[in-house]
């Protein structure tokens, strides 16, 4: 824990500063941390546009609690979470990352000497909760922690709420801007954007599978397959799970639009689906056998650029204060979600087509 912390001062020392400057935020956020392993927390401080900093000014946050990245430690800490349980301090958006273990596999802090578990907290929390998030595989379905045999009992967070509506984040991590744009776009009102799949995920950054928009699908088509992972051809015969994994990274990519897993030469995993890593996704690096992947679909349109304009320049009353702030606001959930639909329209294959192929032969 405070190995990471110290990276991400090393990383980036403006983020620790923000989040100290953001205790006057409007918008109260809790993340807790159950049965995982941080890198969804990680993930998001890589994020590049916003980054992190400017997101909490921008979206007006005030982070109460982030036991990886948060100032305060343990008793200070733990006061921000006891006000929001007894209702004298309100919550905007609960964010949990990590599977919840059953009983007392998982502690954190304790009340007049008795420990408290996770379990407790995800209930209390999520009771209170505006809207509950569950970023990264672990607390979108079990995840890691939650693989057979499963001695911990490890569950979804939506398996511990049932009641609640939870957007799923899942990912292994996830992408930072599945995580950033959904919170900004929450934050700002505006979560009837949110279309979510049968998995509780949001349709935009998971509408498709990846198969349907890899850019080594042409060598699927024509039959070439790599034998080795540094091998131009799909990867099927290394244990893709393209076509059972829905995800925008082929159009997304990752690490400011540089790559993903299929361009680094190794096959998805299905990171971002139910039942990840137990079958049909592990073993990795063995074969599915028959992959039934239907046709593609096209992109939701998630944003409608003209009402939004217009509610941006009508509406001075709304949900953003100063005129400067709300455009940025604005800009920065249309931008993200735009450079989606942007990276959509301009998706290519990598593979040769079957005449560029036979070309190149003669
Ligand atoms: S590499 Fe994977 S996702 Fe890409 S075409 Fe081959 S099987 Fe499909
Ligand atoms: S390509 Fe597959 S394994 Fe890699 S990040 Fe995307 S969903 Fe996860």
């Amino acid at each position: 824990m405070l190995g990471t912390t110290v990276a991400a001062a090393l990383y980036k020392p403006e983020i620790i500063e923000a989040l100290g400057a953001a205790a006057t935020g409007e918008k109260h956020v809790v993340w807790l941390q159950g049965a995982g392993c941080t890198g969804c927390t990680m993930s998001l401080l890589q994020t590049d546009d916003p980054d992190l900093a400017e997101a909490i000014e921008w979206f007006r946050l005030s982070i109460d609690f982030h036991p990886t990245i948060m100032v305060p430690a343990g008793n200070n800490a733990l006061e921000s979470l006891k006000g929001i349980k007894e209702g004298s301090v309100p919550l905007d958006v609960l964010i949990v990352e990590g599977a919840i273990p059953k009983g007392g596999y998982c502690l954190v802090g304790e009340e007049e000497g008795k420990p408290i578990n996770f379990e407790e907290w995800v209930k209390s929390l999520g009771s209170r909760a505006t809207y509950i998030i569950a970023v990264g595989t672990c607390a979108a379905f079990g995840g890691i922690p939650s693989a057979r045999p499963n001695p911990t009992g490890c569950r979804s967070v939506k398996d511990v709420l049932p009641e609640k509506t939870v957007v799923n984040i899942p990912g292994c991590p996830p992408h930072p801007d599945w995580m950033l744009l959904t919170l900004g776009v929450v934050l700002l009102g505006h979560e009837n954007w949110i279309e979510l799949d049968e998995l509780g995920r949001p349709k935009v950054f998971y509408y498709d599978y990846i198969h349907n928009n890899c850019q080594r699908r042409q060598f699927f088509e024509n039959l070439t397959f790599a034998e080795k992972p540094s091998e131009d051809g799909c990867l099927y015969f290394l244990g893709c799970r393209g076509p059972i994994t829905k995800s925008d990274c082929p159009n997304r990519l990752w690490n400011k639009g540089t790559s993903y897993c299929i361009i680094s030469n190794a096959p998805c995993i299905g990171c971002t689906e139910k039942g990840f890593p137990d079958e049909p996704f592990a073993p990795f690096y063995e074969k599915i056998e028959n992959p039934d992947c239907p046709p593609p679909v096209k992109p939701p349109a998630t944003v409608d650029y003209d009402a939004l304009r217009k509610e941006s320049s009508q509406s001075s009353s709304n949900l953003l204060s100063g005129g400067l702030l709300r455009d940025a606001t604005l800009a920065i959930a249309v931008a993200g979600i735009g450079a989606t639909a942007g990276f959509l329209l301009g998706r290519r294959r990598k593979g040769p087509s079957k005449g560029e192929e036979a070309k190149s032969e003669r």
